[in-house]
């Protein structure tokens, strides 16, 4: 059987716990607590495939307290700041500075058609990757098909929000299939293919609700319930895809949800739902 295990580099989203400055109840937990109440931004690491997912500001730091020894390739699920802010990890990672010639690490990246066309729009994405290619840093390629990678074939295909990509990997000689969303599942419907993965990885998504207690944490009226999928959406949505185990991550601080709150929370999806759950933390290893 192929080996595959997720280390959860960074469980944050767009906003890391603690906040700079932020002296909310959470964030000062983060801070007197550390892991598992700090998180960084989001990034993923799938062993066995040895596949990096996203760099968020805070990738050096997560890349080099990891258990990674070898990136075989550099995934982007879309060109938001919280996913690219870090991408400098591959310079300062791969950049031999001593020797001459130098013997640089040079780390393939695959964009997904529509992220290729974001990063040249947005935020200098493009140019600063060929900046870095032309440091024979990395090397950028279009991941238009399927990719075999340790034992697994890993596609990437866009969800409902048509710039964000999901990846799925697939067992080469056995049956097993792990779903990994990174963010933005607005409006996705599962498509019945994917019911019954073995593992998925999704956005915990906007609490518009607190979880446990009921009472409203955001406006009706937010233009943010418009562009983005909501906590309770997003239940719905594993309620079609039925994974044997979900994991979510891309866990906001504005929510305030500590980790207490979220174990309970699991604890009470697993009972009223039958699922096996749990809220991803920064360092965590989750074996197939
Ligand atoms: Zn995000
Ligand atoms: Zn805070």
């Amino acid at each position: 059987m192929a080996q595959l295990a997720l280390e959860f580099l960074g469980t944050g989203g767009a906003f890391r716990t603690p906040r700079p400055g932020c002296q909310c109840a959470l964030c000062q937990g983060a801070r007197e607590h550390g892991i598992p109440w700090e998180r960084t931004g989001p990034s993923l690491f799938v062993h066995g495939p040895d596949v990096l997912i996203d760099t968020p500001e805070e990738s050096c730091l997560q890349v080099d307290r990891s258990r990674i020894r070898h990136i075989a390739a550099g995934f982007y699920s879309h060109w938001h700041p919280d996913h690219t802010a870090g991408r400098r990890m591959y310079e300062t990672r791969n950049w031999d500075a001593l020797r001459w010639p130098p013997q640089n690490t040079c780390t393939p990246i695959y964009l997904p058609p529509q992220v290729a066309a974001d990063f040249e729009t947005y935020l200098g994405l493009a140019e600063n990757f060929r900046y870095l290619e032309s440091r024979g840093l990395v090397k950028v390629h279009p991941f238009d098909g399927p990719l075999t990678l340790g034992g697994w074939q890993v596609t990437a295909f866009p969800l409902a929000e048509s710039y964000v990509y999901a990846f799925l990997f697939q067992e080469l000689d056995g049956h097993r299939r792990v779903l990994i969303a990174m963010d933005e599942l607005l409006g996705w419907t599962p498509p019945p293919a994917l019911a019954g993965v073995e593992l998925a990885v999704l956005p915990a998504g906007v609490f518009e609700f607190h979880p446990l207690t009921g009472r409203r944490l955001i406006p009706a009226d937010h233009p943010v319930l418009q562009t983005e999928a909501t906590f309770r959406q997003t239940l719905a949505m594993v309620e079609q895809l039925r994974p044997q185990r979900l994991i979510f991550a891309h866990l906001e601080e504005p929510f305030g949800l500590t980790p207490p709150e979220l174990e309970r929370l699991a604890e009470d999806l697993g009972r009223q739902r039958g699922w096996d759950v749990t809220f991803a933390y920064d360092t965590l290893m989750v074996e197939l």
